[in-house]
Parts: structure tokens; C-alpha cells; sequence
């Protein structure tokens, strides 16, 4: 098959399965050449070592069984644990304006962002059983300070992995941090997880930047390739490399073509397909909105893609079929986080099969909320709730004493709603609803136990 008319059909998503089967066979050479992927553009160098600096020595315990296990006894006696898991908000600015962001109402607007000195500060007060961060925006690129603030997080807390959602505008930038955060922070899990909707012209489309001819799609995919190299290149064991759709109405009927193309020719470390949230209603095509799509017991197509393509991922992780796995300090230890991501989208299908939760919402137990200006609560829906917001308070008025605001009175009175206040009806937020959930239930445990081994099984065969 001519190489060029295949860079063609990736562009409009005219592949067919057997053109994908072709693609997966080639040699890496050539499907680099096949996605226009030419690192030589770039200049992916790390930084000196004098430009580094020292590598933060620490002695800080950093695994995450301890903490959980605190974490389940405190729960047992009814005593509100320190946060193991914070979802930070770094940036609500973004050089692309996607329709189905969950900031897409307020993106941009002139916010006063907390600075290094404030969110130290605050790291400071957050107890100590942080264990894992997700690093979200806006762009979280942007912040002009984002490799001193994940400094700062693994020298002042116990956090051992940290994930940087990204949407990979300017690939030596991602090279850049990662470069300095391997060297400076050697015992930090680092996951970047890169945004990509689907096939180039379509990807390119929904990311409405100012610059027509930018190619956003060619930025990641360019990143995911660089990550992976650098990787083997330069011995980062614990470096993680994922891709990242949102399953929307838009997307959807590209949508199984698109998973057959990441598994067999992009092969990220994993993917993750995620649900467009609830509130948000980006399509012109007239999508009934939440509730009333619950309530006429339908699902719509693209909600039923979602649920057909993430049982497929399960079947082919548990089969060794597909890459799904992370690069960490122990191969079960990858395969469980694993397993949680894939019970995390089980919980989801229950979700909009209205089926029985497996598990209570945990966002203000272990899972902890912090927006880019330093309010705090149990998970952005609550904080950020238009009419009724519920955050237990913002940093910046209290000292920016975090425990004082997580056990104080505001929290204790929100934290009662967790799970049952009216925007948790069909909430489907992974790192603030699922994985708190998932780590404080003996029994979605176990599951990932199970399940982690299953797939490290499936990985050596
Ligand atoms: S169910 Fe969702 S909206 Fe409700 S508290 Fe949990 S994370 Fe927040």
C-alpha cells in the first residue's frame, strides 16, 4: 500500500481494519515515517547537568500501602484521614479551547493563579499520606513554575506518582520537564497523560486554536514517540507514556477504528477512553441533556460506545492484547494501578447502566481537591458547583493551613454529601470519585489484586 496515501486516510479516519493490521506490521522505522513523525525537527537534549542541579536526596517513605492502610483504620473509627490522592488544578488557561473541557465556560478568564510560594505552603500542611497527584488544568504546561512545583511536592510530601494531564502543545516543553523531574526527583513515578480525540483532521478540528495550520494531533503523537525514546535512552524506569480520549457524540463513530489504531500502531504505555462529564453539552447534535437522558432510560450512542469500547479494553488487557500497563517500582505493583483504571471503568458502565454502585464515593476521605487558586474540597463538581458550591474553604483566607480547612467544620458539614448530593447522579470523575473509592474498599481491592496479577499473568505469556 503507497506510504503517502496511507498518511492521507490517518488524517480523515479512512482507514479499515485490514489498512491497520498493515500499519501494526510495519517496522518502526516506517510507521514513524507512515504518522509524519520526525524527532530530527526538535531539539530533545536534556538540559546540562549544571542547569539541573542536584538530585533532591530524601528518605521519605513513599509507598502507597501505608497510607491506605491509615486510611482504612482511621475510616473504621470514623476519624476523616489525611489525603492520600490530591487532584490539583495548576492553570485554568489553555492555548486551545476543546468544547468538552470541564473548564470550557471559564478557560482563560483572568484568574489570580497561586504561585510556587503559596502552593508549598500548602503542600506543607497536607498531612502525611500524600501519595499520588494528578496535575490538571487548563494547560498545565503553561504554569511557568510547573517542574519547581513537583519539586516541591516530592521534596515537602510523600508523593511517589504524579500524573501530568497535558495537551502536548510543544513537544521540547513535555521533553523538557521530564528531563529535569527524572534527574532532580529519582524516586518519582512520572505519568504524563497526552490528550488526542481521535484522527488527525477530527482531533484537529475540536481544539479550536488561533493558529489555522496548527497541527495539535502531529504535537502528540511526536510526544508520545520522543517520551517512549527517551525512556530507553536515558534509563527512565519510571516514566509513563498514555494517551487520553473522551468519548463524546462527536468522536464516537470513529471510535472503533480509533482504539484498533492506538492498540496496534500508536501502542501508548496505555489509554484511557473517558466519559464525557455530565455537564458538559458540547455537540450541535441536539444531545438531550444528563437528566433527561436518564430518565427516558436510553443510552445514547456515544454512551453506549463508551461502554462497548472499555469492555473490549478489559478483554484485551486481561488477554495480553494490549499494552496497558505502567512502569514502576514493581511489575504487580504496575498491573494494579492498572487494575484500578480498569475496575474505574467498569464503575462507570454500572453508572449509565444505573446498575448498584460497587462503592460509596470517597472524594474528602483520601481524595482530596485544589483549584488553581487554592480552594479546597472533596472534587471539582462540588467546589465549582455554579449555584451551590460546597468547598471546605480557600488556603489563601486561612494561612494556608490545608489540614485546618480539611477537618474543619465546612468540610465536616459537605463531606455528609459525598456521593448523594444532586451533581453525583451519574458523576463519572476517575481520580476524585473512582480512585479514592476503589483504595478504601477492602473489596475493590482485592479485585485489583486479582486483577493486577491476571494481567501481569497475561503480560509474561
Ligand atoms: S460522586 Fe462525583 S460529584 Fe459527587 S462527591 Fe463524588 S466526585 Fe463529587
Amino acid at each position: 500500500m503507497p506510504l503517502t496515501s496511507t498518511t492521507d486516510k490517518i488524517a480523515t479516519g479512512e482507514l479499515t481494519l485490514e489498512d491497520i493490521e498493515w500499519l501494526s506490521q510495519l517496522l518502526e522505522e516506517e510507521r514513524r515515517h507512515v504518522l509524519g513523525v520526525d524527532l530530527t525537527r526538535y531539539d530533545f537534549s536534556p538540559p546540562s547537568l549544571e542547569a539541573l542541579g542536584s538530585p533532591i536526596v530524601t528518605k521519605t517513605p513513599r509507598s502507597l500501602l501505608l497510607p491506605v492502610a491509615k486510611g482504612l483504620v482511621k475510616q473504621s473509627l470514623g476519624i476523616t484521614p489525611d489525603p492520600v490522592m490530591l487532584t490539583h488544578i495548576l492553570t485554568t488557561r489553555c492555548n486551545y479551547s476543546c468544547g468538552f473541557c470541564s473548564f470550557a465556560d471559564s478557560l482563560n478568564q483572568k484568574t489570580d493563579e497561586m504561585g510556587l510560594d503559596e502552593i508549598e505552603l500548602t503542600y506543607s500542611s497536607m498531612g502525611s499520606a500524600l501519595n499520588t497527584i494528578v496535575y490538571s488544568g487548563g494547560e498545565t504546561t503553561l504554569h511557568p513554575q510547573i517542574v519547581e512545583i513537583i519539586e516541591a511536592a516530592y521534596r515537602i510530601t510523600r508523593v511517589k506518582s504524579v500524573y501530568i494531564i497535558s495537551n502536548a502543545w510543544k513537544p521540547e516543553r513535555l521533553l523538557e520537564i521530564t528531563h529535569t523531574l527524572m534527574h532532580r526527583c529519582p524516586e518519582l513515578h512520572l505519568t504524563w497523560s497526552l490528550s488526542i480525540e481521535g484522527f488527525k483532521d477530527y482531533n484537529n478540528s475540536v481544539r479550536h486554536t488561533k493558529a489555522q495550520k496548527w497541527d495539535a494531533w502531529q504535537n502528540t503523537i511526536d510526544t508520545l514517540f520522543a517520551l517512549k525514546d527517551a525512556r530507553q535512552e536515558y534509563g527512565y524506569h519510571q516514566l509513563d507514556v498514555q494517551l487520553c480520549t473522551v468519548c463524546t457524540p462527536d468522536n464516537e463513530a470513529q471510535m472503533t477504528l480509533w482504539y484498533a489504531f492506538v492498540k496496534d500502531v500508536l501502542k501508548p504505555d496505555k489509554w484511557n477512553l473517558n466519559l464525557m462529564r455530565r455537564s458538559v453539552q458540547m455537540s450541535e447534535s441536539a444531545l438531550p441533556d444528563f437528566l433527561e437522558r436518564r430518565s427516558s432510560k436510553r443510552l445514547q450512542a456515544f454512551e453506549e460506545m463508551y461502554i462497548n469500547i472499555t469492555s473490549q479494553v478489559l478483554q484485551d488487557a486481561k488477554a495480553g492484547d494490549l499494552d496497558f500497563t505502567y512502569h514502576t517500582g514493581t511489575p504487580l505493583e504496575g498491573a494494579m494501578k492498572s487494575a484500578v483504571d480498569l475496575i474505574s471503568q467498569r464503575e462507570n458502565r454500572n453508572t449509565l447502566f444505573d446498575a448498584p454502585k460497587q462503592f460509596k464515593c470517597k472524594a474528602g476521605t483520601i481524595g482530596a481537591y485544589l483549584s488553581a487558586t487554592g480552594e479546597i474540597g472533596g472534587c471539582e463538581e462540588f467546589v465549582h458547583h455554579p449555584q451551590n458550591p460546597k468547598g471546605y474553604g480557600n488556603v489563601r483566607e486561612h494561612n494556608y493551613d490545608f489540614l485546618a480547612l480539611w477537618k474543619g467544620k465546612q468540610a465536616k458539614r459537605f463531606r455528609q454529601l459525598t456521593g448523594c448530593s444532586t451533581e453525583c447522579v451519574g458523576c463519572t470523575l476517575e481520580s476524585q470519585r473512582n480512585y479514592p473509592a476503589i483504595l478504601l474498599s477492602p473489596k475493590t481491592l482485592v479485585q485489583a489484586y486479582k486483577l493486577g496479577v491476571t494481567l501481569l499473568e497475561a503480560q509474561t505469556h
